[in-house]
């Protein structure tokens, strides 16, 4: 698998749960000689099968029976498509098998299987009924990694709707004509197509900083086993995964929209992004289960320390930051201290109103996690607008490249970030709207 010659799956799913895992069917009876035999249906495996690897790894969720009830019931698998020969080779055929192909609304090039186990062959990974602590060894980083396929699939739509935006002639510069030798100016002349760009283009290079800053905590948590890297990047990973690809999936329909009748249309290959971004909120845990788990339980976690260390962070960068100019402190300190205090005063109600009703929390969880994922990116504008001051102001021979950041960052300031309020008002006002309704009202 390292080298590459061997793909592999994870299989959680089942027909009927998804984001209950506890519900799960799926069993392992242990064998004389150590091992399993596995049986269950798994559904939506992304690459569950295909002829592209000598062996397929699946990675299977299952109950052994006699153990504890629910989640805490649950054991990992290994389950390999064709079971080794003594030499290390694929030998036999497993008892795996596809029942069918999920025809989708994108990722195309990606195989999503309904799997059938019927009595395979598998091995104990980690320790009994432990099998979601070990499967979330991986899915912390799959779920960063999720996070990026948002920022990406963004980042490619908007830099086709910049071209079209030069390219395509239409109307006027309402200021004054900018292509007199041409029947219309292009639509990047266009306020309005100027605002869909700025929002696209601040999100991309704010979003990517922000996953940097992400792999960069795993990293120091993996690597020098720093404690405190650990706790902020588990605290931000829903953050990363469901704020990224919901805003994500957003830029792609505004780049959409840029090509107007003309995205809607296949010719562009436009509606291929939102397809393909569609699945990143849904697939990792959809994203009203990540800002679930966020307030729901990271929010707590260590007594808040993650969260404190996270405002201490903002609040210190804040200080160091105080001198370098006053355009800097007006457009980005003053609006980043702004928007952290609405997140702070959201996480202050959870505080207080949480435990007396916790839909009062749950009613407000996406706002949050949305908010927390504008301030992040408020926090690596800020930072990353300070770099290029400070090469700005070293002589630096780019000088194009830098004022475009501070300008892309102004905007995001300006823009972008004052959604906490918007967040903010609505988190407030609890779970009294939300819950009005008894089911049989809808
Ligand atoms: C293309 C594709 C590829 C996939 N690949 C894999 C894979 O490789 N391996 C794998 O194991 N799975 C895979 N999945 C499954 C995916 O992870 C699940 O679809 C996802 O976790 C949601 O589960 P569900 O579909 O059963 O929805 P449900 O759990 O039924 O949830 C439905 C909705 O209710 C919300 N919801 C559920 N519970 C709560 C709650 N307590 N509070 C608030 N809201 C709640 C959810 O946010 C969601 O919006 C894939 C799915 C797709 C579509």
């Amino acid at each position: 698998m390292v080298s590459c010659e061997w793909t592999g799956t994870m299989n959680l799913t089942e027909p009927h749960c998804g984001t209950d895992l506890g519900l799960m069917r799926t069993k392992a009876e242990p064998q004389e000689d150590g091992s399993y035999k596995v049986s269950g249906q798994k559904i939506f495996i992304s690459a569950g099968d295909h002829d592209m690897a000598a062996n397929i790894i699946h990675l299977v969720l299952a109950k052994i029976p006699g153990g504890p009830d629910g989640i805490k019931g649950v054991s990992l698998f290994i389950v390999p498509k064709f079971v080794l020969n003594d030499d290390g080779t694929p030998g036999t055929r497993n008892g795996v098998s596809v029942g069918n192909i999920e025809k989708k609304m994108g990722i195309h090039g990606n195989s999503t299987c309904v799997m059938n186990y019927d009595e395979a062959t598998g091995y104990l990974l980690g320790d009994a009924h432990k099998g979601m602590r070990a499967m979330f060894t991986m899915m912390n980083e799959a779920r960063v990694g999720v996070g990026m396929q948002g920022v990406s699939q963004a980042e490619a739509a908007y830099q086709n709707a910049v071209e079209y935006a030069k390219d395509r002639l239409q109307g006027r510069d309402v200021t004054g004509v900018k292509n007199p030798d041409g029947p219309a100016d292009p639509l990047i002349v266009h306020p309005d197509i100027r605002r869909s760009l700025m929002d696209q283009k601040s999100f991309v290079e704010g979003g990517r900083a922000f996953l940097l800053w992400g792999a960069q905590m795993i990293d120091q948590a993996h690597r020098d086993g720093n404690k405190d890297a650990n706790g902020l990047v588990s605290l931000l990973t829903p953050v990363i995964k469901g704020f990224l690809t919901d805003e994500g999936y957003d830029m792609t329909v505004k780049a959409q929209q840029v090509y107007g009748g003309h995205g809607y249309i296949e010719e562009h290959g436009m509606s291929q992004y939102t397809r393909d971004a569609r699945i990143a909120q849904i697939y990792e845990g959809a994203n009203g289960v990540q800002a679930l788990d966020l307030v729901g339980r990271k929010l707590a976690v260590d007594g808040g320390k993650h969260l404190m260390a996270f405002f201490e962070l903002v609040k210190s960068f804040c200080k160091d930051s105080a001198e370098v100019n006053d355009d800097f402190t007006k457009d980005f300190i003053a609006p980043l201290k702004a928007a952290s205090k609405d997140l702070q005063a959201a996480s202050m109600y959870f505080v207080q109103n949480g435990m007396k009703n916790p839909n009062n929390a749950l009613s407000g969880s996406n706002d949050f996690m949305h908010m927390f994922g504008h301030v992040c990116l408020g926090l690596v504008w800020a930072q990353m607008a300070k770099a290029a001051t400070e090469v700005l102001d070293a002589g630096s021979s780019d000088a194009a490249f830098y004022e475009t950041k501070i300008a892309t960052g102004r905007y995001y300031m300006a823009r972008r970030l004052p959604a906490t309020q918007l967040h903010l008002t609505r988190i407030l006002t609890g779970a009294e709207t939300v819950m009005a309704l008894d089911a049989a009202s809808f």
